[in-house]
């Protein structure tokens, strides 16, 4: 049997940042695994033979409002200074997503659109967030007709194919994350810091590892070692049901199919990600060389296609929220807390939609909590 101190179970942004400071601030070894063949989990990206630097998991944006968070990743990089913008394809064009008072002048006559500025500006103010289902609620009759067409454009359809189901059957944080924006701002997110890492995020993840304390060992599920090795503690960022065997059921997730494309042209669309709300049984379209500027001749795409998931048969991408969900995450995470050395993070290991900053700021605050102990 093995003996093990720390041993943390995946080697994305969570379990990296957790190894980190095990072995920086309390000088303790450290073995990180992955059942992958390589470090970063989903944030995992690499140059290929075009020169774009491409996110094997789909397009992945750094944004965040936590000073600490963007402080402690940039210990491991120097940023591009990239600011997102999406649009979506609706009707024939490409209209601003999040939909906002861009996007109303793109698709309705200036009487219309001007009408319901104005009223948008009146009930709600400038620069202000509504989710749609919020939009949907207000008793104005213009307002209505605006919350309907948004809803039928931009949400009904994406969420269908994207979840399997309507917006209102998930809870209203899911599409509470792309809200009508009442403002001229087209950018996705308006966090003060954002960015994508100069040499991509693979390389942070590196650094972050580079450590003589930390051991990485990569092709190595747990569930294949876990009868060899004993640990003093154990720090989990795969799904908490599969830890527990799923003897209360299997949490469900929702899984994505990445269908990578190079065209023999220098761009294929014109910013990094299209989405299609409407047409096709893709959602989106990122290409990748707007996130470092590569200059190259080809390009490189993914289109981005929902799937239910299915043990074995492909990968858990998102937490599908809702309560019922919630609901047996909380009875898994009181047989966690029943357990005295064996601690969960991380999107599949907390059950929660995290991007990464908020993953980050999960491991550095577990850290605070386990320093002491
Ligand atoms: P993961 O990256 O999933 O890492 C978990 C690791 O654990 C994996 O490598 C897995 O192989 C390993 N593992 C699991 N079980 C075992 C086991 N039994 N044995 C060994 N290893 C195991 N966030 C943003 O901030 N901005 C974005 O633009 C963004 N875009 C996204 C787009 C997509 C399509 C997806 C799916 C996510 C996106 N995210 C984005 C979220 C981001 O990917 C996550 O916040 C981040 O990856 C969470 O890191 P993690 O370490 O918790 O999990
Ligand atoms: N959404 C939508 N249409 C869009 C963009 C988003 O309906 O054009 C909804 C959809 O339900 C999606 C959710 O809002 O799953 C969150 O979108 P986000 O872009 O944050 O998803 P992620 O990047 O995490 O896949």
């Amino acid at each position: 049997m093995e003996n093990i101190k720390n041993l943390i179970v995946g080697c994305g942004f969570s379990g990296a940042t957790l190894a980190y400071k095990i072995a920086t601030e309390l000088n303790e070894p450290v073995t990180i695994i992955d059942a992958k063949n390589h470090i970063g989990g989903n944030c995992y990206d690499y140059t290929d033979e075009t020169g774009v630097c491409v996110h094997q998991y789909g397009t992945h944006i750094f944004h965040t409002n936590l000073k600490d968070v963007w402080d402690f990743v940039s210990q491991f990089t120097k940023w591009n200074p990239y600011m997102h913008e999406v649009r979506g394809y609706i009707d024939g064009q490409e209209v601003p997503i999040p939909f906002n008072l861009n996007s109303i002048h793109q698709v309705f006559p200036k009487s219309i659109a001007d009408k319901l500025e104005e009223k948008l500006i009146s009930r709600f103010g400038f620069n202000v967030k509504v989710p749609i289902l919020e939009l949907r609620k207000v008793g104005d009759e213009d307002l209505t007709f605006l919350a309907d067409y948004i809803y039928e454009k931009v949400f009904l359809h994406y969420t269908l194919k994207q979840w399997g189901m309507k917006p209102e059957e998930l809870d209203p944080a899911v599409t509470g994350r792309v809200p009508v924006y009442i403002s001229r701002d087209n950018r996705y997110f308006q966090d003060t810091y954002q960015g994508i890492p100069l040499n991509g995020y693979t390389p942070v993840i590196e650094k972050m590892l580079a450590h003589p304390l930390i051991t990485v060992r990569l092709n190595t599920d747990f569930n294949q070692i876990k009868e060899t090795v004993s640990y003093e503690r154990l720090f989990y960022t795969g799904p908490i049901d599969e830890f527990f065997n799923y003897e209360l059921g299997e949490l469900p997730y929702r899984s994505l199919k990445f269908d990578f494309v190079t065209f023999n042209k220098p761009y294929f669309q014109s910013g990094s990600v299209i989405n299609y709300p409407n047409n096709y049984t893709f959602t989106r379209i990122g290409e990748y060389k707007y996130f470092l500027d590569d200059k190259t001749d080809k390009t490189v795409v993914s289109f981005e296609y929902p799937q239910a998931f299915e043990l074995g048969k492909n990968e858990r991408y998102y937490p599908i929220v809702k309560d019922e969900n919630q609901t047996l995450y909380n009875r898994y995470l009181e047989e966690a807390n029943s357990l005295s050395n064996v601690y969960f993070l991380g999107r599949l290991g907390d059950y929660k939609y995290y991007d990464m900053d908020k993953a980050i700021a999960r491991a550095l605050a577990l850290f605070e909590e386990i320093k002491g102990r």
